[in-house]
């Protein structure tokens, strides 16, 4: 097995074993730009480095001095040379791009010996002594695992000695005496000698890049992002030749993407620094200039950067974030990878690719990611309320979006308390590789340094957060948990409002609003629209929510629940009076009253979801839901006997004593849904007419309304009957009242195990199916899901017991084949039986492929997840075409 490849033998496709980095940089070799000479070592070889206890392979350093020599033919330059030394970075980079998540090292090969080499070779002994500073901390910091604060004490130090600013003013002497003090850190934690030999620096370096693919930071990485083995297993090394940005005026470095991944225009974006290292934009110790200035200052550099985007741009067809490097005049590619952008971005650099005919629209809907779109559907700033709120302080906008949240200065702390609930603004000076689980759990971020690429902002793009950057009119005090603007100062623990879109950031609350579907969005959901197989209805039980999915697309509503509109204010009285009825007729009299409001409420729907099916689901929870709970009620006995209020206490006790006869061992399991209507016939004929006549209005009205009435909870096809004739009964009943036929069907949830199993005998007296996959899942896995969810789940997911919710995601193998087998039972009476799904599942971008692989007639989900949902249908639908295409090329011909 080769395990070393050198650029030119490199394979631009192969991802998985020569990670992003290694791939891009063999493709840009291959397309002929400048690339600094280099190798990869594959990602194979950091799976070896495991199964070996964290060895790597005997015979791997022995490739490596390999193809060292023929870095050194091709640069001219000698490892460890006193005269002329090559120096290296080791690069991680895994199949998917995970920023700043691992570890890199810069400069190798530097030693007390070589750093006098590189100072007569450049003729520059600063720029030598501060690559060899820039070694020493990063080698410290990654190889060692020395804390870098350390090393920033001593370098800031030294700016105050010497009464500068910013590092790169920093003299030869002062330089001098970071070396000695960086070693001496070192030295001190080693307990010997620092590695002075440029092949021990390199192997130490190798295997600090394998350890960081499990170092914390890109562990919960790839678990936020489901980034499992399947899709990236292991990170490759790249040890690519040193080239400076920081040897003077005529030198640079910078990151650019092709398009701005903020909005998508097609304009290059980006920032770079004059003598500076990459690090130096990355990390956002100095400020950057943007990239529009390089025209003035290094007109040849920029023109050359130009044509290397279009170029790459071209190959690629995607958006391409690079880095780039220029030494002296000359100008090197460091990195290309496709662009993380946010939803905005994606979105118009879709349209916008299809109407340069640089992509075909299958291509612009499969390049986008559908749980992304949930950033477009979220709240903005109210601009107009934001007139009352001035804003105390402006950064750069650097992801879009409105956050509320309180303010919190330390990474441990904010993470802690994010996933405790608490909205969060992380506050930070600027951010780290290391700080990402506290992105994960903040509502937003701000920090007082860094541009556009500073580590927060390309991070918190990635993961849609809003966030600001170089706020620099912001002094924090981390001692005093404080931050100052002009001549106000915020606390840690302190409300603040953030926008991302235009770098204000607020005091307390400001008001914010619905999101707006841009005309490139609409685009892209047409395009969806007509790929995708799938149905896509909401989960919706107010007229406005249901106004909300039509805009956004559904066609339907595939659950309404009616126990919803009993909680509402003004009905919870009566459906309470109505459970405290001790008799038949008394129950009857308070539900004429429910009905009245009940059938209002239909038509309403109905009526906005004129055309397509509305899926409205008869009472489902158990009674004692709508009762105050029993200690709550035995306090205000208590309370009120204290008060001697003797009308009150009766009626409490009495509420007290229902409650305590309702009460169940198992509710999740107890007295609902069909049991409730069997059990309480009365409840169940109130709702059917309501529905009934609901929809005789309409249509004495003209207005085409589509009601299904759905059973939840059945399990047994005798249940379903003795509702069935009611149901019967009341709509032939409404049908001669109103002089009419109705349109109106009859179905059930599917959503206990047994209904699944029996769904052949089901489906002869139903006219649809529904899967409650909410229900099912905890049938399936016998999990009751706030249990699950609040004791046990985190650590299952941790142990990787399982590798993701089954309530979020549908577990396919378990759940699925129960719903297959269902689907197959159903179908095999009534081939054309529609069946769907309204559990959470119906809004989970690999639920819906499932569903779609499943041949489901719609998924059903809430009125926010409807764009979701088209994109997930039609990229399955796209993906099941190309896996026939494919299939249909591999078949092997037929012998004559
Ligand atoms: C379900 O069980 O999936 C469902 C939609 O019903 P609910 O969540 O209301 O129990
Ligand atoms: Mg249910």
């Amino acid at each position: 097995m080769k395990s070393v490849y050198f650029f030119n033998e490199g394979d631009g496709s192969n991802k998985k074993l020569f990670g992003g980095k290694g791939a891009g940089l063999a493709e840009m070799t291959k397309l002929g730009l400048l690339v600094p000479p280099g190798f990869t070592i594959t990602t194979e070889v950091c799976n070896m480095y495991y199964a070996n206890g964290k060895k790597l392979p005997r015979n791997l350093m022995s490739e490596v001095k390999k193809n060292i020599a023929k870095i050194e033919r091709k640069a001219g330059k000698k490892f460890g040379s006193i005269e002329n030394p090559l120096l290296v970075s080791v690069r991680s980079g895994a199949a998917i791009s995970m920023p700043g998540m691992m570890d890199t090292i810069l400069n190798l090969g530097l030693n007390d010996k070589t750093v006098i080499g590189l100072a007569k070779k450049s003729n520059n002994p600063r720029f030598a002594l501060d690559s060899y500073r820039r070694f020493l901390q990063l080698f410290g910091k990654v190889v060692f695992g020395i804390d870098d604060k350390k090393f920033v004490q001593v370098l800031e130090k030294a700016k105050h000695a010497q009464t500068v600013q910013v590092d790169s003013d920093l003299n030869e002497e002062s330089l001098k005496q970071i070396v000695s003090e960086y070693k001496a850190i070192c030295e001190n934690h080693l307990g010997k000698p620092f590695p002075e030999d440029p092949y021990n620096q390199l192997e130490l370096a190798i295997e600090a890049v394998f350890r960081s693919w499990m170092g914390e930071r890109a562990v919960v990485y790839r678990e936020k992002y489901k980034i499992t083995k399947d899709i990236a297993n292991g990170t490759a090394v790249s040890v690519v030749t040193m080239v400076f940005g920081n040897m003077g005026n005529d030198s640079t470095t910078g990151v650019v993407f092709t398009r701005n991944p903020g909005d998508g225009t097609n304009k290059v974006f980006g920032e770079y620094l004059i003598n500076a290292q990459g690090e130096d934009v990355v990390a956002g110790i100095r400020t950057p200039q943007p990239i529009d200035n390089l025209a003035k200052e290094l007109p040849k550099t920029y023109a050359q950067l130009m044509k290397t985007c279009e170029k790459l741009e071209k190959h690629y067809k995607e958006p391409q974030d690079i880095e780039f490097t220029v030494e002296q005049g000359k100008f090197y590619m460091l990195q290309t990878r496709s662009a993380k952008m946010n939803a905005v971005g994606m979105i118009k650099t879709s349209v916008d690719m299809v109407k340069e005919k640089l992509i075909s629209k299958d291509r612009a809907l499969l390049r986008l990611q559908p749980e992304q779109l949930d950033q477009l559907l979220h709240k903005t700033i109210d601009t107009d309320a934001a007139k009352n709120h001035p804003s105390i302080v402006k950064g750069i906008a650097a992801s879009p979006g409105a956050a509320t949240g309180v303010v919190v200065f330390d990474v441990k702390k904010a993470a802690k308390m994010g996933e405790d609930g608490v909205k969060v603004i992380l506050v930070r000076e600027e951010t780290k590789p290391e700080d990402v689980p506290a992105f994960f759990a903040s509502v937003g971020i701000l920090t007082s340094r860094g541009g556009k690429t500073s580590h927060a902002a390309v991070v918190a793009r990635g993961m849609g957060k809003p966030c600001i950057v170089g706020c620099s009119d912001m002094k924090i005090d981390y001692a005093s948990k404080k931050f100052l603007v002009d001549t106000k100062t915020v606390f840690e623990g302190e409300v603040i409002t953030i926008d991302g879109s235009d770098g204000q950031v607020f005091l307390g609350e400001v008001p914010t609003v619905e999101p707006k579907i841009t005309d490139d969005f609409r685009t892209i959901l047409s395009w969806a629209e007509k790929t995708k197989r799938l149905g896509i209805r909401a989960n919706a039980d107010t007229p406005e929510s249901a106004k909300l999915a039509r805009e956004y697309g559904a066609k339907g509503i595939g659950l309404c629940r009616t126990e919803r509109m009993f909680n509402a204010r003004d009905r919870l009285g009566l459906f309470v009076e109505m459970i405290m009825t001790r008799t038949v007729g008394e129950r009857k009299a308070v539900l004429e009253k429910l009905m009245v409001l009940q059938k209002s409420d239909f038509k309403e729907i109905l009526k906005v979801m004129k055309g397509h099916h509305v899926t409205i689901r008869l009472l489902d929870p158990p009674l004692h839901e709508f009762l105050p709970n029993i200690e709550e009620l035995i306090n205000k006995v208590h309370s009120l006997e204290k008060q001697n209020d003797s009308n009150e206490i009766d009626s409490t006790k009495k509420i007290l004593e229902r409650a305590r006869e309702l009460a169940e061992i198992n509710p999740m399991m107890g007295h609902r849904g069909v049991r409730v209507g069997i059990t309480f016939p009365e409840i169940y004929e109130m709702q059917i007419r309501a529905i009934c006549e609901a929809a005789a209005e309409l249509s004495k009205e003209k207005v085409d309304a589509h009601a299904q009435i759905m059973i939840p909870q059945v399990g047994n096809v005798t249940e379903l009957n003795n509702i069935k004739k009611i149901y019967d009964k009341i709509k032939s009943s409404v049908e001669s009242k109103y002089g009419l036929k109705l349109k109106i069907n009859f179905g059930t949830m599917l959503e206990v195990v047994r209904a699944c199993l029996t769904a052949d005998e089901i489906a002869k007296v139903t006219e649809f199916f529904s899967f409650g996959t909410n229900d099912l899942t905890q049938a399936v896995f016998s999990f009751s899901r706030e249990d699950a969810e609040s004791k046990f789940l985190p650590e299952y997911l941790e142990k990787e017991i399982l590798t993701e919710n089954p309530f979020q995601s549908l577990d396919v193998n378990g759940v699925g084949s129960l719903m297959q087998i269902a689907i197959a039972r159903g179908r095999s009476v009534k081939p054309n039986l529609e069946i769907g799904i309204c559990g959470e599942h119906g809004g989970d971008p690999n639920s819906v492929k499932f569903c779609h692989k499943a041949r489901l007639s719609y998924v059903s989900t809430s009125s926010h997840r409807i764009p979701i949902a088209i994109l997930a249908a039609a990229q399955a639908a796209l993906l099941e075409k190309s896996e026939k295409k494919f299939k249909s090329k591999t078949k092997k011909p037929r012998r004559r």
